[in-house]
C-alpha cells in the first residue's frame, strides 16, 4: 500500500449540544477533534490505506489527546512535532438551524501556525505516494513556508499533489487576500477538489455549472471536483467529465464529508493512478467516495463518523 501523507492543522472542535442557538445561548460543548487534514488520513486508514499526518500540535492536554486519537486509528505519527511555547487551536461551532456551521477560532497564535520548514520529516514526505494539503496553512508564517517547502519537496520526490483549499474565510485577513493566496499554489496541484461554497468564492459566479469549474482548470491538472453535498459530485478530466449522484440518508452531521470524500478517493487511487484517466473505473471510485461522504453525514462530528470499507459497501449494495 502507498502512503498518503496529509499535511496541516489539527485541532479541537468545540460543537454545542444545541442547535440553532448563538455560542452565547449554547448550554455546553462536546469536544471534536477535527481539521481537514487530519480528518483526510484518518479516513484512509480507516478505509485499511496506510496515511501520515504531518503538522504541528501544542505540548499540552488536547495536543497529545490528538496525536493518540492518530495513533489509535493507524495514522503514521513521525510527522508530528509538539510546540513547547503555544496551546494547541480550538474552533467554537455554531450550528445554524438551517444547519450550516460558522466557527470562531483560537488561534493567537496557535502550535500549527508555527511549524518551521527546517522542523519538517522531510524523509516521511519523499517516501509518500500521494501529498496531500489544504490552506489554512498558508495564512501566516513560518507554517506558510513549511507548506510551501513540503510542498517543493513532494512535488521533487515525484508525489501526487492533492489539493482542498477548505476555505476558512474568518482566518483570512480579507476575502481577496482568501482568494489570491489559495489561487497562488493553484497550477502546482495534479488533484483538486473543490466544494460548492469554494468554487462560487473561487470564480465570483454564482452558477455552479460546467463552465465555472472549468474556468478554474489549469493544464497540469489530473483531476478536479466539486462536490456538491446532497447533489453528489462533479469530476473534469482533460479528456471526460461527469456527474456522480449521492446516496439518499439522513444527515444530522456534514462535518468531515468533504474530508471522508477525498480520503476515499485517495485510498482508491494512490496505487493505480491509470484510475484518472479510465472514465468508468473513476466513475466507481467517486461512487465509492460519495457513500463514505454520505455515511459520514449521519452521526455528529468529522473523526467518530468516518467509515470503513465494510460500511460503505454495504451502503453501495443497498
Ligand atoms: P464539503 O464537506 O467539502 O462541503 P460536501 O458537503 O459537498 O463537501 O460533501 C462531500 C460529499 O459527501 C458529497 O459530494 C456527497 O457525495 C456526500 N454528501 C455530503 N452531504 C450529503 C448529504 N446530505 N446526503 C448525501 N451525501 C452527502
Amino acid at each position: 500500500n502507498g502512503l498518503i501523507v496529509s499535511f496541516g492543522e489539527m485541532l479541537i472542535d468545540f460543537v454545542p449540544t444545541t442547535s440553532g442557538v448563538s455560542l452565547a445561548e449554547a448550554p455546553g460543548f462536546l469536544k471534536a477533534p477535527g481539521g481537514a487534514p487530519a480528518n483526510v488520513a484518518i479516513a484512509v486508514s480507516r478505509l485499511g490505506g496506510k496515511a501520515a499526518f504531518v503538522g504541528k500540535l501544542g505540548d499540552d492536554e488536547f495536543g497529545h489527546m490528538l496525536a493518540g486519537i492518530l495513533k489509535e486509528n493507524g495514522v503514521v505519527a513521525d510527522g508530528i512535532t509538539f510546540d513547547q511555547g503555544a496551546r494547541t487551536a480550538l474552533a467554537f461551532v455554531t450550528l445554524r438551524a438551517d444547519g450550516e456551521r460558522e466557527f470562531m477560532f483560537y488561534r493567537n497564535p496557535s502550535a500549527d501556525m508555527l511549524l518551521k520548514p527546517e522542523e519538517l520529516n522531510l524523509e516521511l514526505i519523499r517516501s509518500a505516494k500521494v501529498f496531500h494539503y489544504g490552506s489554512i496553512s498558508l495564512i501566516v508564517e513560518p507554517c506558510r513556508s513549511a507548506h510551501l517547502k513540503a510542498m517543493e519537496v513532494a512535488k521533487d520526490a515525484g508525489c501526487l499533489l492533492s489539493y482542498d483549499p477548505n476555505l476558512r474565510l474568518p482566518l483570512w485577513s480579507s476575502a481577496d487576500e482568501a482568494r489570491k493566496q489559495i489561487l497562488s499554489i493553484w497550477e502546482k496541484a495534479d488533484l483538486i477538489k473543490v466544494s460548492d461554497v469554494e468554487l462560487e468564492f473561487l470564480t465570483g459566479s454564482d452558477k455552479i455549472d460546467d463552465a465555472s469549474a472549468l474556468s478554474l482548470w489549469h493544464p497540469n491538472l489530473k483531476l478536479l471536483l466539486v462536490t456538491l453535498g446532497e447533489n453528489g459530485s462533479r469530476y473534469y478530466t482533460k479528456n471526460f467529465h461527469g456527474s456522480v449522484d449521492a446516496f439518499h440518508v439522513k444527515a444530522v452531521d456534514t462535518t468531515g464529508a468533504g474530508d471522508s470524500f477525498v480520503g476515499a478517493l485517495l485510498s482508491k487511487i494512490v496505487d493505480d493512478q491509470s484510475i484518472l484517466e479510465d472514465e468508468p473505473r473513476l466513475r466507481e471510485v467517486l461512487k465509492f467516495a460519495n457513500a463514505c461522504g454520505a455515511i459520514t453525514t449521519t452521526k455528529k462530528g468529522a473523526i467518530p463518523a468516518l467509515p470503513k470499507e465494510e460500511d460503505v459497501l454495504s451502503l453501495i449494495k443497498a
